[in-house]
């Protein structure tokens, strides 16, 4: 039996956003199954987060490990220049179907935040195909997230962006107020206000704007009114600027649509998308834009679109995506999704009583409970463990966002462990 040397780990391997001189500590675990992480020492934790956004069919499923296992016997890479092969094809068509009109040209990247400089890239080399050199800016909004590479990092939030650390390296960019209506309030003309005063500013500098479609994940679990974004493309198109959706999180049902964009029958010129895409079974995204936006980034001075990652494609991550997209299609997820909406709303909206809960909130298989305060997150993690849950928490943020196929008493026992740790710490954390 494999015994894992959690000393080496500690002595030499970095985890995200973690200190090497005192790194908090890391769970073994040996293995996934369902719903299920089994950790080294047999104890098996409710998974609450579907590894960040991703393991919508939980995890070790038979039919994703049988096209993993079925292309790794033909292939399980080559190069994407000069050649092509089923598996992208495939899941080309598979994504293109699912999503709408008139995007219809893909960049598969490897990772999400590839997948945002791909996107922004493609929106200056657009501008320059057209002779506006000018327009080589960035606006979005506040609290958002879009990757940890540079260009990514630019448009996310400049406070837990740490933009100040990277300040003389860092493209800088426009960022307007975050939208600031919640889900469900009516529109008010003032809610994007700001963003239309910066579009009016700078509209000759700007290429485009950046923005994730009705949820913020990582720069604050925000959820708004889609009508922003309705109001977002029609202030895009009037001042000449592209938009750029960023589904990376968002995408394959999570929100209660196929893609958050649903909610408001809104199409950007750039979509990205990518965590749920394989079903969380390795790394892959993509960039999709509308012909017409691909023809003019290629008929500009370079004459091509200047990107092209080493493992762009990879066979074995394709096709395991094709699978997870036909399972999500052929499955009730729209029906799982919103059960665990409704346990979610039942299960968490106690915490609002709690002592040091600012708020709780529950849009689709996402559920939220913002504390005033950060939390002790080496403490609270390890409460949440041995509730046999796995629930990471994040700055002022506890949340779950459980695998779509969770059942009714897995889902208990997350809201319920989120409710106790929740309501024990009070203010202690
Ligand atoms: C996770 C995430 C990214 C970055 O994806 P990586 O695969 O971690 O590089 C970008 N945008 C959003 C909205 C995300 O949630």
């Amino acid at each position: 039996m494999n015994v894992i040397d959690i000393g080496f780990d500690r002595a030499h391997i970095w985890h995200p956003y973690t200190s090497v001189i005192d790194p908090l500590p890391v769970w073994p675990v040996k293995g996934a199954r369902g719903v299920h992480i089994e950790l080294e020492d047999g104890r098996k934790l409710v998974d609450g987060m579907s590894s960040w956004w991703s393991a919508i069919h939980g995890y070790n499923h038979p039919e994703l490990n049988r096209a993993v296992c079925e292309q790794l016997g033909r292939m399980s890479h080559v190069m994407f220049g000069g050649l092509t092969h089923e598996p992208a094809v495939t899941l080309a068509k598979e994504v293109l179907g699912i999503t709408p009109e008139p995007l219809d040209r893909i960049f598969f990247s490897d990772s999400g935040s590839v997948s945002v400089e791909v996107a922004l890239k493609m929106a200056l080399q657009y501008w320059a195909a057209l002779g506006k050199h000018r327009k080589k800016s960035i606006l979005t909004v506040r609290s958002g997230y879009h990757g940890d590479t540079f260009g990514a990092m630019s448009v996310c939030d400049p406070e837990t962006g740490m933009h100040s650390l990277f300040r003389g390296f860092l493209p800088e960019q426009y960022f307007a107020e975050a939208p600031r209506c919640g889900f469900h309030d009516s529109w008010s003309e003032e809610y994007i206000s700001d963003l239309h005063l910066k579009l009016d500013r700078h509209a000759d500098e700007l290429a485009a704007v950046i923005i994730e479609p009705v949820v913020q994940g990582a720069g604050g679990m925000r959820f708004y009114a889609p009508h922003y974004l309705r109001r977002l493309s029609e202030l895009c198109g009037q001042y000449g600027v592209l938009l750029i959706f960023d589904e990376i999180a968002t995408g394959f049902g999570r929100t209660g649509k196929l893609f958050a964009l649903e909610h408001a029958g809104v199409v950007p010129d750039i979509l990205c998308i990518g965590k749920a895409l394989t079903g969380g079974y390795m790394t892959l995204a993509a960039t999709l834009s509308s012909a017409a936006v691909a023809e003019t980034v290629c008929s500009g001075e370079a004459g091509v679109f200047m990107h092209g990652p080493t493992f762009m494609a990879n066979p074995l991550a394709c096709a395991v995506a094709s699978a997870s997209i036909r399972l999500l299609k052929r499955s009730a997820w729209q029906e799982s999704v919103s059960t665990i909406e409704r346990h979610l709303q039942e299960g968490l909206e106690p915490c609002r009583g709690f002592d040091g809960v600012a708020d709780v909130r529950v849009l689709g298989a996402v559920g939220v409970v913002e504390l005033d305060h950060p939390v002790d997150m080496g403490a609270i993690q390890k409460r949440f463990v041995d509730r046999g849950v796995w629930v990471r928490p994040f700055g002022r943020l506890v949340y779950l966002m459980p695998p779509f196929i969770i059942g009714f008493r897995e889902l208990d026992l997350l809201t319920s462990a989120v409710r106790d740790v929740v309501r024990e710490s009070g203010s202690r954390f």
